[in-house]
């Protein structure tokens, strides 16, 4: 599409719009009278309008039934967790037993890789995206000291070949086939938090099984971003947060994945919990843990009802949505936010996208790695009413989000970045 960088052009394309109905479902902070240009999505989703209800009703089921209310009304707590696996299955293109919605995102990377990072001396490395988000590296270098290994040794990053800005996917593969037989597990994120590059996660997959690794994505930014295909690419795990595109609100339940091929293996080592032991003889109190079949078969602890409800209320939205109506937008969305910050910065290169142009390789993000006074542009924009992400040193994240942004948002912002780098 040929774009015009006119306000007229931009509520052209909002009145063609057949999602643009769902920005009233949300609750926008306000900023001199009038709702905030709001671009931190990847950070923290808005708020939709149905979470309160849905919270209050949870209250009201307590105050009305007590401990009754695990086995009373539409959805018992008792079953919580249930009410969340169908739309998040959808969501992440999987089977319903294949996905559990529980605990909090590096929880269940923890979780997972206690059952799928299983080293020995011979096959012992994790493959990794450098520059991962931190909570990530973290995880895979105490989970390496954790099973007595170095993680100098045992961590193996990729970085973006000197003077690119992303990675790519013939250089990942040369990687895996190079360590070979010595990784014992593949770990990406499906969109990277930082530069907003959206991996090839079909053939990173493909290509950590033909090694003989485990594969394993964390889909923060990807979840509720882009359309997966999580049982088709058959990685072995995943996992994601619901606060960021998911809109669940802030510390939100997390979602795990667990490949069916592994859906029966009480074999497979995990750190238990009740809520993960057969549902028919959970109460029977007894020694000996047997898993239920499926992701089910991880969780840990009974369902946190106030933070599911809200998850619930959000997924709904999303049911409604479609991903794929909502990935049309998005590629519109962020093409559009890419055309207004080119024409803004137009012959003064005072930043440069980071994120890849191909809209296949991103998704609801576009970063700019921007010159020494990107600060004050950032300040800029946040004194005018239009929030955004900042990431040290000097990079601006903007997140135009299918769900609640409209092309005039995107327009604004675009004029605002102009006037924030005229200063
Ligand atoms: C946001 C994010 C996290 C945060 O983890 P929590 O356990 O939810 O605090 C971890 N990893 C990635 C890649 C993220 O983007």
């Amino acid at each position: 599409m040929v774009f015009e960088n006119t306000l007229e052009f931009a509520r052209a394309l909002d009145a063609q719009d057949p999602l643009r109905a769902y920005r009233e479902q949300f609750i926008f902070p306000q900023h001199a009278g009038q709702d905030v240009l709001y671009f931190c999505g990847n950070s923290l989703g808005l708020q939709p309008k149905a979470i309160r209800p849905a919270l209050l009703a949870e209250l009201d089921h307590w105050a009305e039934h007590g401990v009754e209310g695990h086995f009373r009304g539409e959805m018992p707590w008792m079953y919580y967790h249930k009410f969340l696996t169908e739309q998040s299955a959808q969501l992440v293109g999987a089977l319903p037993h294949e996905v559990v919605v529980m605990n909090t995102l590096t929880v269940n990377l923890h979780l997972m890789m206690v059952s799928f990072y299983r080293p020995t001396a011979q096959r012992f490395k994790i493959v990794m995206e450098a520059g991962a988000f931190p909570s990530d590296q973290y995880a895979m270098e105490t989970q390496v000291r954790f099973h007595g290994f170095d993680p100098a040794e045992a961590i193996v990053e990729i970085a973006p070949r000197s003077g690119e800005d992303y990675l790519r996917t013939e250089d990942i593969l040369e990687l895996l086939e190079k360590e070979g037989d010595q990784v014992a597990l593949v770990l990406f994120s499906g969109v990277n938090y930082y530069t907003g590059q959206f991996y090839d996660l079909e053939q990173i997959a493909a290509a950590g099984h033909r090694i003989g690794a485990a594969v394993g994505f964390d889909l923060a930014h990807t979840a509720g971003n882009v359309p997966l295909r999580l049982h088709e690419w058959g990685a072995d795990f995943a996992v994601w947060c619901s606060y960021k595109y998911l809109n669940s609100g802030p510390g939100g339940p997390a979602g795990a994945f667990v490949h069916e091929r592994h859906a029966d293996r009480p074999e497979l080592p995990r750190f238990a919990g009740w809520w993960g032991h057969d549902e028919g003889e959970r109460f029977k109190m007894r020694k000996g843990f047997r898993p239920m079949h499926g992701a089910a078969g991880w969780q840990l602890s009974n369902a946190q009802i106030f933070s599911f409800a809200a998850h619930k209320a959000s997924l709904d939205i999303f049911h409604q949505a479609g991903m794929e109506s909502l990935r049309a937008k998005s590629i519109q969305l962020s093409s559009f936010l890419q055309f207004v910050l080119d024409e803004a910065d137009a012959g003064q290169n005072r930043f440069r996208t980071i994120t890849p142009r191909d809209i296949a390789a991103r998704g609801a993000q576009i970063s700019l790695l921007t010159d020494p006074n990107g600060r004050a542009l950032f300040d800029f924009l946040a004194e005018h009413g239009a929030i955004a992400d900042w990431r040290e040193p000097n990079v601006i994240r903007f997140a135009p989000v299918p769900l609640y942004n409209s092309f005039e948002d995107v327009w604004r912002l675009g004029e605002l970045v102009q006037r924030g780098l005229r200063g």
